[in-house]
């Protein structure tokens, strides 16, 4: 994600109108992955490139929300969101490609005939509340299921399963392909197979004789308390199918944790803000300060000071290892009181005469305060 610019227009990729429906959308991605498939396009360097600018343009749009979101907000609005595309961290665009299109990917996201299923990632937004407490989400997802008409062998159950006669059973093909340094010979994927040598004699009606089709899941994913921002969740062999028996990928589920307005996290602490006005803060006075279960009170003591820390221990976040909550850490914004009435103003003002040294001096100087500040922002 550290992509200096942002990627480019969904449906601007894809070459489609804003209003283009579902099925246009889902004809064009595959229009254009055929074009972008190196054994077609074997002098485009750039073709992987382009099939994830399609592959991510895609899941953008074949997504209705996500798809509203790219509308009202963009990109940025997208990732704001919390979302991210699949397809950089885990391989699936071999495990899409394959959905589409059956058979191994050019991407090298799967090898012939061998094959455990490819690994899939969501991303998960939950509040700081439900970070602290840990929390049970329902997820749906895209992937690739074992067909369940043909148990996944990809012929019409009860007809039988021949050697293919496009490789005579190698699972393979010899192909030349024209290159700047002349003509080269590679071994590529049987395309009537999918490496697998046999095939069926009639193909099953429900997957096309893939044995694997793609499909939306839904599950529950247990989230830890005190789970932070960025983690991910892995949920081992809830990925892809495999093929034929091979095991499933794994589910990564990164979790996103909404910013609260309240609360700023620093590993298992929380801070906030209070407001005390300059009067309470120098007469002191207990006060309710928000914590993430509602309020707890704090005792200002008489003459405390802008910028003052106060620690409440046990109403931080609960430690993913031991459950033991952090602090929340309360700094206090002293107030100075604007637009005072006459009366305000006098009593300020014949408060002020009374003020002695002894009332003003402070244990650090203005200068080595300012120095501590400026040192913590770094920091
Ligand atoms: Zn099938
Ligand atoms: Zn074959």
């Amino acid at each position: 994600m550290s992509r200096a610019s942002l990627p480019r227009d969904p449906y601007e990729v894809l070459g489609l109108a804003r209003d283009a429906s579902e099925q246009e959308v889902k004809k064009s991605f595959r229009r254009l992955a055929r074009e972008l498939h190196p054994d077609v396009n074997a002098h485009d360097p750039q073709a992987e490139e382009k099939f994830k600018e399609a592959a991510e343009a895609y899941e953008i749009l074949s997504d209705p929300q996500r798809r509203a979101t790219y509308d009202r907000y963009g990109h940025e609005g997208l990732r704001s969101g919390g979302y991210a595309p699949n397809f950089d961290a885990f391989g699936s665009i071999g495990d899409l490609f394959d959905a589409f299109f059956g058979g191994s990917s050019p991407f090298g996201g799967r090898s012939a005939g061998s094959a455990q299923g490819g690994d899939v990632a969501v991303a998960l937004e939950i509040d700081l509340r439900q970070a602290a407490r840990g929390t049970n989400e329902e997820i749906a997802y895209e992937a690739v299921d074992r067909c369940e008409h043909c148990h996944g062998n990809g012929a019409e159950p009860g007809t039988p399963i021949e050697t293919c006669a496009r490789c005579g059973g190698a699972g393979q093909l010899q192909v030349v392909t024209r290159t700047p340094f002349g003509q080269m010979m590679r071994t590529v994927v049987c395309d009537t197979c999918h490496g697998d040598g046999r095939t069926a004699k009639q193909p099953c009606g429900e997957c096309r004789g893939r044995g694997r089709r793609a499909g939306k899941r839904t599950l529950t994913v247990d989230v830890p308390a005190g789970i932070a921002d960025g983690q991910r969740i892995r949920l081992s062999g809830k990925g892809h199918a495999g093929e034929a028996g091979a095991p499933a990928g794994d589910l990564y589920v990164l979790v996103r944790v909404r910013a609260d307005e309240r609360f700023v996290r620093e590993g298992d602490d929380l801070i906030t803000a209070l407001d005390v006005s300059a009067p309470l803060a120098a007469v002191g006075a207990t006060l309710d300060v928000p914590t993430l279960d509602g309020t707890t009170s704090i005792r200002i003591t008489p003459g405390t000071q802008p910028g003052e820390v106060l620690t409440v221990r046990g109403h931080g976040m609960p430690s993913l290892r031991n459950g033991k909550r952090g602090s929340l850490r309360v700094i206090v914004n002293v107030v100075v009181p604007r637009r005072l009435s006459s009366e305000q103003r006098e009593l300020f003002e014949r408060l002020h005469d009374t003020l002695t040294d002894e009332n003003l001096r402070t244990e650090e100087s203005m200068l080595s305060k300012l120095r501590r500040a400026l040192r913590h922002q770094a920091a």
